[in-house]
């Protein structure tokens, strides 16, 4: 599924982050950069090691805003590693947080000068985001930088499980 917003497209597709070629892909990394299951294992394997090496430079990244590396020798040129929120229930600033774990890949990405960004679905995994919920604030989070900034061309959401890739659609819908 796609859409346009303004000079963006945003799209959803099923599949693996590591395979992206947009110039950046985003991590779900932990506060500690630490590198872990999910998707950030994924991605530091089929990255390889200068990833991390520039991970522990870096040292860690607070829950919310993000951080960029070389993408090592993945197609993506970029890592931009960011910190979803752990749901606790809801009632711990966790949606402010993804919302600005969003925004704030968005806004690195732009001030590095990069046209094309790949999501996962961050904190949907072992953070334990319900999806419909992480997917609308994801998908907010993405049209409203779409409608205020044009020099992203396009923001994918690549999602692993068909379940996750119905229900971002189901939300991209209601959202446009
Ligand atoms: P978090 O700790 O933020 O919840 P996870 O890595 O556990 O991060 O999961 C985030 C999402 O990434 C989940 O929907 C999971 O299915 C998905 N995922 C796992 N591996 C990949 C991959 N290679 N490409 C894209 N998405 C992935």
């Amino acid at each position: 599924m796609q859409a346009t917003v303004n000079q963006t497209i945003i799209e959803l597709v099923r599949g693996d982050i590591t395979e992206e070629e947009t110039d950046a892909i985003v991590n779900a990394a932990n506060s500690r950069l630490a590198g872990g299951a999910g998707v950030d294992g994924a991605i530091h394997r089929a990255g390889g090691p200068a990833i991390m090496a520039e991970c522990r430079k870096i040292g860690g990244c607070p829950t919310g805003e993000a951080v960029i590396t070389t993408g090592g020798r993945l197609k993506a040129r970029y890592v931009i590693h960011t910190v979803g929120p752990v749901y606790r229930g809801g009632g711990h600033g966790e949606a402010r947080l993804l919302s600005s774990a969003y925004a704030s890949s968005l806004k690195l990405a732009k001030r590095r000068g990069l046209h094309s960004i790949a999501f996962p679905a961050i904190s949907c995994g072992v953070y334990g985001y319900p999806i419909n919920e992480a997917a609308r604030i994801a998908l907010s989070a993405c049209l409203d930088f779409a409608g205020e900034n044009t020099e992203i061309q396009l923001i994918r959401h690549v999602l692993f499980d068909q379940n996750t890739c119905d229900i971002f659609a189901v939300e991209l819908r209601k959202l446009l």
